[in-house]
């Protein structure tokens, strides 16, 4: 019974990631998202509904448009797949609950922000303000945790953040703002991990570039997408990471 919860919710991930596909491809060249079909890019030829099954489809497809063969993108099976994960992550922490559809929603706006964010290198004010929204709702019936943990959660990064920003002009004010409305919905402690791992990846993928001298993968340093990794594993886990992480130090 458990695998097939699994199952469904990875499946349901997996729609929810085709629309994503569809937000991140038509936000940022401005077309609308509820009108109009999908079309192949090349010949125009109108995507059909059995073409649009997530993943399944571009397997089938073998990745190529069905009718002039031009390859699809890789990106849009692997963002179905991601986001199907990151449900049945969301389940398999939290099973049959509200924190489960929380989480699910942050995978969401996270992946939606992430994807955008490494192809524009902006983050939109509107998907901060809906964890915004997010963590007010949260907060009130949901969290574990005080108030004020989740008030300074709000301040904790994103203040230090603000200041490095002034000092060296090398932080954009999304990556500030996400790291606002995410503390406050994770409470300080998950906050501070959830910035850990994104440091520590941004910083790898940095160092990488540096190192292999690749300085036209320049997308790759967007901040965003790996704030938003530490912020998905950080609503899952990241109060336990941080309570073993503080057990170390206890004698
Ligand atoms: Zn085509």
């Amino acid at each position: 019974m458990e695998i097939v919860l699994n199952m469904v919710a990875f499946a349901f991930g997996a729609i929810f990631g085709s629309f994503y596909n569809v937000v991140i491809y038509r936000l940022p060249r401005k077309l609308s998202i509820s009108k109009g079909t999908s079309f192949c890019p090349q010949c125009k030829h109108r995507i059909m509904p059995l073409e649009l099954i997530p993943i399944v489809s571009f397997i089938f497809l073998r990745g190529k448009c069905a009718h002039c063969h031009t390859p699809i993108s890789f990106r849009y099976p692997l963002i179905e797949f991601i986001t199907g994960l990151t449900f049945m992550l969301s389940y398999l922490r939290f099973g049959l609950s509200y924190s489960t559809l929380v989480a699910m929603i942050l995978a969401s706006l996270c992946i939606i922000v992430a994807m955008i964010d490494f192809d524009t290198m902006e983050i939109y004010d509107r998907f901060n303000i809906m964890i915004l929204l997010l963590a007010l709702i949260s907060m009130i019936g949901l969290s574990p945790l005080p108030l004020t943990d989740h008030i300074i959660g709000f301040f904790v990064i994103s203040v230090p953040l603000y200041i490095i920003a002034i000092i060296t002009n090398g932080i954009g004010g999304g990556d500030i703002k996400l790291m606002a409305v995410s503390g406050l919905l994770l409470g300080y402690q998950a906050t501070l991990i959830a910035f850990f791992i994104g440091a520590i990846l941004g910083g790898s993928m940095a160092i990488y570039l540096l190192v292999t001298k690749q300085t036209q993968m320049k997308s790759l340093i967007a901040f965003g997408p790996y704030l938003c990794v530490g912020i998905f594993t950080s609503y899952l886990y990241g109060l336990e990471i941080f309570n073993w992480y503080l057990n170390l130090f206890r004698i």
